[in-house]
């Protein structure tokens, strides 16, 4: 692949060159043809050329500043600060938008490490999401063997650190394209905190900061390049507090009555209605207090429930039998039962009209290539996992799959998409078979692997909400789907109900 002179060095380890983009124009040209069967506006020939000048624009401007914004995910990477805490990951990403002229609140929807930054007065707005929270106890030097950097201490194995890096990235380079073309349209970046468990978008989707938003593009580190249209299980997190009576547990056994019975009780009830349910919900539990000493009738247990299922109305009807299992074992040990809702996530909303135009976006990005380092660090990782994958590192964007099954896993952007049309790509920050959580994750995201993903990410992002500005008709169609799949009479409610944010959730860690 040829280099072209004057262009940055790191040009020669990327695909997304000139060359692939003229290649790929008449790749656009379908696409926009595509586009404009949908929206009824048709793209004269000289528009085509001129979006495609933008974009590679665009994707120059974002190769300038490779190893900046690998220093940032790093400084991030190092700190690995956990949901709710992540004060100096977001001062990072709030100087550099500060800097480039976006107005910036923090604090919202009660959440001190939560902020939206925008720039733009008017037109279409386009949001995008920026993650920055780390995982307990997942510590990992950037090397290809288990190795914490310092046991117990947290660790980005999430890659989040990348997540909300590429985003502002993003983010700053549409605003850039905006303020120098002249176009209408606002940019919008959410700072959201406490992904993992704490739920920081549910908040923001709950208080309205969503309801303006034309469309939502968003990504998440993965082991492959992939956008397509791909949902998630919605999930009702909730603690299930039984109080009984104490009493001496061999002299006066009958007169305290156990609430660790009622526990006992309730999970064994339902156990029983595992078979009576949708084939493909999953409840998960786990006694967090028993008691405490076997001498004593324990007048207080505790059990929290995580219930799921790909729609959020199933799960909804889930919580309410799981709840009729505490009430009637309560009833029947004679104590007595209060629940909390904990979290909430509705299951993403896919959005084909987008996730099919970022997915061509992200062929004009095109795949990374990778130095021989990269290659062996990825070799030695590939022999830590039980079954081997080959390649060993994806340099190639995945087919577009229109019916992806659905992911086992569940995400507070969930919440967004029921609300704004969203689409999320998948970046391979990874080596393919790392799994998100494990040391593998944290060891790449942590080196060059990871930050090339991360670019990837950010051009897609940056070049498809291009597309979304240029041709508004996009945000209607997309706009129609969300509304055909939700229901024309939809209104939001949150799963969680009105709790506050769990502010101190991961203190102590
Ligand atoms: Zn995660
Ligand atoms: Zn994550």
């Amino acid at each position: 692949m040829g280099i072209e002179p004057g262009l940055n060095p790191n040009w020669a380890n990327q695909t997304s060159n000139h060359f692939r983009i003229t290649k790929s124009i008449c790749m656009k040209f379908m696409l926009l043809f595509l586009t404009a069967v949908l929206t009824g506006s048709i793209l004269a020939a000289q528009e085509i050329a001129k979006l495609s000048e933008e974009k590679s624009k665009m994707l120059q401007n974002l190769d300038k500043q490779t190893s900046h914004y690998g220093e940032m995910a790093m400084s991030i990477w190092d700190k690995a600060e956990l949901g709710f805490l992540e004060t100096q990951s977001i001062a990072l990403l709030i100087g550099e938008l500060e800097t480039a002229g976006f107005d910036v609140k923090t604090g919202v929807a009660n959440m001190p490490t939560a902020f939206i930054a925008e720039w733009g007065e008017e037109g279409p707005v386009i949001g995008m999401l920026a993650e920055y929270d780390a995982l307990p106890n997942m510590s990992q030097a950037a090397v290809p063997r288990k190795e914490a950097r310092e046991d117990g201490k947290p660790g980005h194995a999430c890659g989040h650190h990348m997540f909300g890096t590429a985003s502002v990235a993003a983010a700053i380079t549409v605003k850039n394209w905006l303020s120098e073309s002249g176009t209408p349209g606002k940019i919008r970046l959410y700072g959201t905190p406490a992904e993992e468990g704490g739920g920081g978008k549910v908040f923001m989707v709950r208080a309205g900061l969503f309801d303006d938003v034309d469309a939502v593009l968003t990504w998440h580190p993965g082991d492959a390049n992939i956008s397509s249209p791909k949902s998630t299980l919605a999930a009702i997190g909730a603690k299930f507090t039984f109080t009984g009576k104490a009493s001496h547990a061999a002299g006066f056994p009958d007169r305290g009555r156990s609430a660790l019975d009622g526990v006992e009780a309730m999970n064994s009830m339902v156990n029983l209605m595992r078979e009576h349910i949708p084939m493909e919900s999953r409840i998960h539990y786990s006694i967090e207090f028993g008691g405490g000493a076997p001498n004593v009738v324990p007048a207080k247990a505790i059990v929290s429930y995580i219930i799921r299922h790909p729609d959020m109305p199933v799960t909804r009807d889930l919580l309410r039998r799981v709840q009729l299992a505490a009430e009637g074992a309560a009833r029947g040990t004679e104590t007595v039962v209060s629940m909390e809702i904990q979290t909430g996530y509705f299951n993403i909303m896919p959005n084909a009209v987008l996730s099919k135009l970022v997915h061509e976006n992200m062929k004009l990005v095109g795949g990374v290539s990778y130095t021989e380092e990269e290659l062996a660090f990825a070799e030695e990782i590939n022999t830590s996992f039980a079954k081997p994958v080959n390649p060993v590192l994806a340099n190639t964007i995945d087919p577009y799959d229109p019916n992806p099954p659905v992911v086992s896993a569940s995400t507070d952007v969930g919440d967004i998409s029921w609300v704004v049309p969203t689409s999320s790509l998948r970046a391979a920050t990874w080596v393919p078979g790392t799994s998100a959580h494990s040391w593998q994750s944290v060891a790449a995201g942590g080196m060059s692997i990871g930050r090339k993903g991360m670019m990837v990410a950010a051009k897609t992002l940056a070049i498809s909400a291009l597309d979304l500005y240029k041709q508004p008709g996009l945000f209607a169609a997309a706009k129609k789907e969300l509304i055909e799949k939700r229901g024309a009479d939809f209104k939001y409610e949150a799963l969680i109900g009105d709790i506050d944010p769990p502010l101190d959730y991961r203190e102590g860690y």
